[in-house]
């Protein structure tokens, strides 16, 4: 492993396409596991290219293939280049499957990287890349979603919140089902300095379904801007780097798919608990259609329904007929402040559940309707 500071050039040795891998290790996608992998393809600015549609070289070295090859790349290195610097680089690559964006990041001259595998098929094929980039590639056989992230680099590493962010990274192509529970995790774990964030302020560079990576980036006022806009906002500055179109994966998923940059924020934008944000937000976003202090009046019992809401907004000074989408951030802080004095004067208002408050009532009701029934 290269001492952090020291510079570091390594290029993999020539190595069997990811195809090649594939078929050599039968590594077929499973569907139930919402497996696509990116192949050795080719992306310029917009157009992706596949091998055989690659215009030859121009045989005086110059001309418009060579033009158009110093703007194409592999997929998998835009992807690792959207990361930023990564040079002495410890990396955790989440979901490295037959290993594509793990050679890109190999050949960016990181320190170490670690690669966390759910599926047992890929380890062999990893093994290889490992034994091509000695001491560079550790592998584990495992589960991102409870993966300890936090003791596996050195210590060294660490840095104060207010710094810069260490040379820590996290890179990743997941499956969209596991993406989106695992950021909110993560986000969490930003809101308390831990996890992959116990290192400072680590940057991460994710893959999503298109449409969720438009409402992790989603301004002000915009169709897309939902729940995950707000709780990605508020802790990080976040930006879409990157359009991959379904067709660069096999097998091709139905949507495109947006690569999205991470940077923890030096002071997070609502200095509330995490747990106590994502109430107000989820609250308010369950009627995304209607004026906003629908959604907030859920966050009281029906008995005080009317006059706390209404304490609510004016004390947050938010206009009660702005729909969830017209909410800014600093609305949302407002809200989340007010809520939380309220939440301090009333101990019980936290654990408050419209849920529950409507489905007891749905019981009592049904209690008596049955009671009736019978004296009839
Ligand atoms: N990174 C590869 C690529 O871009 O070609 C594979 C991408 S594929 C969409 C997702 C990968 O994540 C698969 O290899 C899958 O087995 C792995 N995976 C899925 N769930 C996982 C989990 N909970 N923990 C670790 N790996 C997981």
């Amino acid at each position: 492993m290269a001492p952090s500071g020291t510079l570091t050039s390594f290029r993999l040795p020539p190595l069997p396409t990811i195809r090649e891998i594939i078929k050599l290790f039968r590594l077929q996608a499973v569907k139930q596991l919402s497996q696509n992998f990116l192949l050795d393809l080719r992306l310029t600015g917009g157009w992706l290219i596949s091998a055989p549609e690659m215009s030859p070289p121009h045989p005086w070295g110059r001309g418009p293939g060579d033009l158009a090859r110093t703007l194409w790349a592999r997929v998998q290195d835009k992807i690792v280049r959207k990361a930023g610097n990564l040079t002495n680089a410890y990396v955790y690559e989440v979901g490295p499957g037959p290993g594509g964006i793990t050679r890109s990041i190999l050949n960016a001259g990181v320190a170490e990287l670690l690669v966390v595998e759910k599926d047992s098929r890929f380890i062999p094929g990893l093994q290889m890349l490992s034994d091509a980039a000695p001491g560079k590639l550790r592998i584990v056989h495992g589960d991102v979603l409870t993966f300890k992230i936090e003791k596996a680099f050195p210590e060294s590493l660490k840095r104060q919140w207010e710094d810069d962010p260490p040379n820590v990274h996290i890179i990743g192509n997941l499956p969209f089902s596991v993406s989106t529970p695992l950021i909110i995790k993560w986000l969490e774990n930003m809101s308390h300095r831990d996890g992959p964030f116990a290192y400072g302020r680590t940057q991460m560079t994710l893959t999503f379904q298109k449409e969720v990576a438009e409402r992790l980036t989603a301004s002000t006022g915009s169709k897309q801007r939902s729940r995950l806009s707000i709780m990605a906002q508020y802790l990080c500055s976040v930006q879409q780097v990157l359009t991959i179109p379904g067709r660069a994966f096999v097998p091709k998923p139905e949507v495109d798919v947006g690569v999205v940059h991470f940077t923890p924020l030096t002071q997070p934008r609502i200095a509330q608990p995490f747990k106590l944000v994502e109430k107000v937000v989820q609250n308010v976003f369950q009627f995304r259609r209607k004026f906003c202090h629908r959604g907030l009046g859920m966050l009281f019992p029906e008995a005080q329904r009317l006059e706390s809401t209404g304490k609510l907004l004016e004390l947050a000074d938010v206009d009660p007929t702005l729909r969830p989408r017209q909410l800014s951030v600093s609305h949302f802080k407002n809200l989340c402040d007010v809520y939380r004095k309220m939440c301090d004067e009333d101990p019980h208002l936290f654990a408050y559940n419209f849920r529950e408050e409507l489905k007891k009532n749905k019981s009592k009701f049904q209690e008596k309707d049955d009671t009736e029934r019978y004296r009839l």
